[in-house]
């Protein structure tokens, strides 16, 4: 059977599966987000993509068949399809991250305690000149935690950004905010920006992100509206925190309304993080409500979350776009 919406949640509601890694191809460990450090590979069926986790514990097991991959639950088939290589990070995007470490301690997020390296502009450059040169490479993007200060990477976001025009692709850039980072990488060349809010619940916001206040990643977004424009401006809004399905409503209306594409991320938690975190992975049932609620209300205000070049709503990985998916 192949992908559909419902099945695509119930893989993201469930996230991982069991597989032999000699099944999968050239991996990547991903240094930054929620995701980091554990070994994921991208399952494609139809017009539909899915990231999952690989993890013997898992419901669900991947197994070849007739050249295909089937995925199996309590021995049925659950969906086929096919094993998409990766470029850096994603299939067609050379994804990189500039630092993989953080000085805030966000719980959801195992970056701070990874400690890991801080990539020079060279090393990241050659990792996108190979990238390139697999001849599949639709855009590139950019992230990183926060080594010393948001103001040191978006001047290194900004150094890069320059150097990678060449490339004549789409250049996405999400890092923390600063007061004039828009500006700045809007200048140097970048096309889209994400700055995530994590969750517009302000109790959840002040248990779980240890980094500045909300109401400052709130400006930001507004002014980065003003400067790259409709439908270049994104952020992540995490679900399963403990936050009611009317609150997501409400203020994912708010972050629309002001031009911003909230993209809906189902939470997870790294072992790095086990008990730092009460949280509810969400169902397929409320994955699937949430994606139909955003794409009424982005189709409201005009917004069109198929329209992205880069990062994580043409990715489509780890969440249902409601423009792509549904
Ligand atoms: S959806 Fe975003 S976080 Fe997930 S694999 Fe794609 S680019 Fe990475």
């Amino acid at each position: 059977m192949e992908m559909n919406a419902a099945i695509k949640a119930e893989l993201i509601s469930i996230g991982a599966v069991d597989i032999d890694p000699l099944l999968l191809g050239r991996l990547t460990i991903p240094t930054a987000g929620p995701g980091a450090g554990g070994k994921a590979f991208f399952f494609r069926s139809g017009r539909h993509r899915v990231r999952l986790i690989v993890d013997e514990g898992s419901p669900l097991r991947a197994v070849k068949d007739n050249g295909e991959i089937v995925i199996l639950k309590g021995g049925k088939e659950l969906v086929r399809g096919t094993i998409e290589e990766e470029l850096i990070h994603c299939p067609e995007q050379a994804y990189i991250t500039m630092s993989e470490r953080c000085i805030y301690d966000c719980k959801f997020c195992p970056v701070p305690k990874l400690k890991g390296k801080v990539k020079s502009t060279e090393e990241l450059l050659a990792l996108v000149k190979e990238a390139h040169s697999l001849g599949r490479m639709k855009g590139i993007s950019i992230t990183s935690g926060v080594e010393i200060s948001p103001e040191k990477e978006v001047e290194r976001a900004v150094e890069l950004v320059k150097k990678l025009k060449k490339y004549n692709v789409p250049i996405g850039v999400s890092v923390y905010p600063t007061k004039d980072s828009s500006r700045l990488l809007k200048e140097a060349g970048a096309t889209e920006i994400k700055y995530n809010v994590e969750t517009m619940d302000r109790e959840i916001y002040d248990k779980y992100c240890k980094k500045p206040p909300l109401d400052f990643t709130l400006e930001c977004l507004k002014d980065a509206v003003k400067i790259f424009g409709k439908n270049h401006v994104y952020t992540n809004f995490i679900v399963g925190l403990g936050e009611a399905d009317e609150t997501v409503e409400k203020y994912y209306e708010e972050l629309a309304e002001m031009g911003v594409i909230p993209i809906i991320r189902a939470v997870g938690v790294h072992p790095l993080r086990f008990g730092e975190l009460d949280v509810e992975r969400p169902t397929k049932e409320r994955l699937l409500k949430l994606a139909k609620m955003a794409k009424k209300i982005l189709d409201k205000y005009g917004l069109d979350a198929g329209a992205a070049k880069t990062m994580c709503l043409p990715c489509t990985g780890c969440d249902l776009n409601p423009h792509i998916d549904l």
